[in-house]
């Protein structure tokens, strides 16, 4: 059973790649990100909440989102599952630990996608997503550097987390993620 996480700055990448991944492995693709959209879309309590702070580009409580990724990996039915835009900070990454415990997860494997941030901010830039425009882009880096790095080191300290160059064409970055969870 694949048990994946992809981690990277906004914009980098992961969203794409795990959905790639996802296809061609039969894998639940659980994005944080797509969830509070879906639920802001439809309006729902959740949604109300997270469609503020996604807009102003801070993160949902660490409660909240523990919840909501918990609930995902206990309903797995394919071969396994990769986790975008989740953990987000140390919090979260300690959380999720003790939730694969409880679940018997026990060979995750970590992605580290990178690419420089001039780079990213264009990628973004064309996105168009609500959260996409000059202000929040800059809050959402602000915020990645001050409480979501420490879940790389988190991961590093486990030895679990491989470096993959995000820059390129999308299926030529897809194969050699492929190839490094093999
Ligand atoms: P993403 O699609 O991963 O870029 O996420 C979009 C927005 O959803 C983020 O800027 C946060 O406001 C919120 N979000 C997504 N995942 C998380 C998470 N794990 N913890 C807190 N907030 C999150």
């Amino acid at each position: 059973m694949h048990q994946l996480i992809i981690y990277g700055a906004p914009g980098v990448g992961k969203g794409t790649q795990a959905e790639l991944i996802a296809i061609k492995l039969n894998l639940e693709h659980i994005s944080t990100g797509a969830i509070l959209r879906k639920s802001a879309e439809e309006g729902n309590e959740l949604g109300l909440l997270a469609k503020e702070i996604m807009d102003r580009g801070d993160l949902v409580t660490d409660d909240i989102m523990n919840g909501i990724v918990k609930d995902s990996l206990k309903k797995i039915n394919k071969d396994g599952f990769i986790l975008d835009g989740y953990p987000r900070t140390l919090a979260q990454a300690e959380a999720l630990s003790e939730i694969f415990t409880e679940l018997g997860f026990k060979d995750i494997k970590v992605i580290n996608l990178i690419a420089d941030e001039n780079e990213i901010i264009t990628r973004l830039l064309k996105r168009g997503r609500s959260d996409d425009n000059k202000e929040t882009i800059a809050n959402r880096f602000k915020v990645y550097v001050e409480s979501t790095s420490p879940v790389k080191e988190f991961f590093a300290k486990q030895n679990i987390i491989k470096d993959i160059n995000g820059v390129g064409e999308i299926e030529d970055i897809n194969k050699i993620i492929l190839e490094a969870i093999k």
